[in-house]
Parts: C-alpha cells; sequence; structure tokens
C-alpha cells in the first residue's frame, strides 16, 4: 500500500451491487483504461455488514444509513485498485457528484444513474481514505504491481 510516489498514487473504486445487476461494470473498467489508469487490483465479492460499517463509519449515524447497507449487500460488489497520476482527484471527477441529479453529463453517475441511493459506483475520495479504504478492501498480495514485457507493446 505504500506506493504513493509521483504517478503511483492508487485508489479504491467499487462498482456497487447495482452497477453489477444492471451489467455496467465493463464500462465502468473501460473508462478506468481509456483514460490511462493502471488496473492493480480487481475482485468480485458479496460485502459483509461489519466490512461496510468499517468502511462507511462516518456515515453511521446518517438517516439513509440503513438503507444504504441494504443496498450495499444487496448483491455482489467489484472491488479495484486503479493506479496513476492523481488517480484519485481524476476518478472522483470521473465518477462525479454523489447525487446523480446533481452529477454532469460524461461522468458514471450522470451517464448512468438518477437515484443518490442507488448510485452505481464508489471511489475513495482523499489520500488518506483511499490508503485506509485500499487496506479495508485488498490483503496485500491481491495489490499487484507490474510493468508491460517489453517495448514490443505501446503501454
Ligand atoms: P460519495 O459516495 O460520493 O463519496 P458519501 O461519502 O457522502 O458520497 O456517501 C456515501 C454513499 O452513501 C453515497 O455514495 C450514497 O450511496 C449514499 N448516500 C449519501 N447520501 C445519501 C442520501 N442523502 N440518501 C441516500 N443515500 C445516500
Ligand atoms: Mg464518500
Amino acid at each position: 500500500f505504500s506506493s504513493q510516489a509521483p504517478g503511483k498514487e492508487r485508489t479504491l473504486i467499487v462498482v456497487k451491487p447495482d452497477g453489477v445487476q444492471r451489467r455496467l461494470v465493463g464500462r465502468i473498467i473501460q473508462r478506468f483504461e481509456q483514460r490511462g489508469f493502471k488496473m492493480v487490483g480487481l475482485k468480485m465479492l458479496q460485502v459483509s455488514e461489519d466490512l461496510l460499517s468499517n468502511h462507511y463509519r462516518q456515515l453511521r449515524m446518517k438517516p439513509f444509513y440503513s438503507d444504504l447497507v441494504q443496498y450495499m449487500t444487496s448483491g455482489p460488489v467489484v472491488v479495484m485498485a486503479w493506479e496513476g497520476h492523481q488517480v484519485i482527484q481524476s476518478s472522483r471527477n470521473m465518477v462525479g457528484q454523489t447525487n446523480p441529479a446533481e452529477a454532469q453529463a460524461g461522468t458514471v453517475r450522470g451517464d448512468f444513474s438518477l437515484h443518490v441511493s442507488r448510485n452505481v459506483v464508489h471511489a475513495s475520495d482523499s489520500p488518506e481514505g483511499a490508503l485506509r479504504e485500499l487496506q479495508l478492501w485488498f490483503r496485500g498480495q491481491e495489490l499487484l504491481d507490474w510493468e508491460c514485457i517489453d517495448e514490443s507493446i505501446t503501454c
């Protein structure tokens, strides 16, 4: 988790259950790949309430929290770690505002969702948050530091 060197910043992106159920996973991955970010971790899982209450610990007192838990445990999620230059801020921009009604067209939420309680995707919001969330969702060995084989491919 230590590689926060320039260009090696990492963030956590989660395709939430509605994104999986609506077959949006491929299109979301495509956006991050085409932007130039590097996938360094990927898995599908059913979230436990324990993990969720840790992940969303600052929201536990919110009136929508129990609906949020129901939503996030309604089916599997796809969890990703992405690496690259200013990936934390850039991916927040790519994901768009929390409330899809306020999210710009061209963002994931602005293009694929309508309701704040079904907003398709999570992205870490700060360097501290990204580090904490990557450690929460991934084991160290699940994050892979890879390079291109040689100059025979553009990479
Ligand atoms: P973000 O996901 O953009 O970082 P927050 O951290 O504020 O937003 O909230 C976490 C998640 O909680 C949101 O993505 C959304 O799924 C849910 N949420 C936030 N606000 C509301 C709300 N007013 N009503 C229902 N769900 C909400
Ligand atoms: Mg947040």
